[in-house]
Order: structure tokens, then sequence, then C-alpha cells
């Protein structure tokens, strides 16, 4: 079954407004619209991967290409030597909310003990 576009897939062909600051031909990255920090962006694969549990070994490259840049994002935004998190939410129990899987690179100021 084919699965189902998300408005993430509008957000990289540019046919809703985000605030992109980085896309190549694997990946593209926006601001999250409802920032949990002074920095969060959201990194995502042009191509439809409903959650974590769909990736492919074929998925590698862009998923590989997702953290490589997410650091280049962080090193823009002044985070990196502080530091930062990078999240993935997985369906119901990991708080997924959009089904198009999407690195959530969270920072700028002390984030806390993750799970609490
Ligand atoms: O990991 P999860 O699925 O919960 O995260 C989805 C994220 O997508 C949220 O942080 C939400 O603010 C963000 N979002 C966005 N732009 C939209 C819709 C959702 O940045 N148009």
């Amino acid at each position: 079954m084919m699965a189902e576009e998300t408005l993430f897939s509008k957000i990289i062909r540019r046919e809703i407004p985000a605030d992109i600051l980085y896309q190549d031909e694997l990946v593209t990255a926006f601001r999250d619209i409802q920032p949990k920090a002074p920095t969060h962006i959201l990194i995502i694969p042009n191509h439809l991967i409903p959650t974590t549990n769909d990736v492919k070994s074929s998925d590698e490259l862009a998923l590989g290409r997702m953290i490589t840049v997410a650091a280049k994002l962080a090193s823009e935004a002044g985070i990196a030597k502080d530091g930062y998190r990078l999240i993935m939410n997985c369906n119901q129990h990991g708080g997924q909310e959009v089904y198009h899987i999407h690195m959530h690179l969270v920072g700028g100021k002390p984030l806390g003990p993750m799970l609490s």
C-alpha cells in the first residue's frame, strides 16, 4: 500500500510556506513552526518514509545526510559547542504527529534530562 503524503511533502515541493534553511537532492531542513527551544529545526528526507519502522537499507544515504546537515545547521546556529539534541519520534508512544520521518534539532538552552 502507498503511504499517504503529509504536509511535509508540500513543504519540500514549496507548495506551502516554511522557513527552509537547507535543501539538496536528499533532504530538506526548515524551522519548526512551534519551536520548543531557541533553535528548533526539522530535517527530513525528501522521499516519504512514514516512520523509523519503515526505514530500508536504501534510505541509509538520506538518513546519514540528515545527520551531517543537522551538524552543519547546529554549527551555523552557533550551538554546536554548547550542544544540542537530535530527536526522532516514532508512532503513538514516541509522540509522532507527522507521519513523514523527521529529525528535530533542538538547542540554544540547557535541555535537562532526556526523559522527564
Ligand atoms: O515528532 P512530531 O511528529 O511530534 O513533530 C512534528 C513537528 O512538526 C512538531 O514539532 C510541529 O510543530 C512541526 N510542524 C511544523 N510545521 C507544520 C506542521 C508541524 O513545523 N506545518
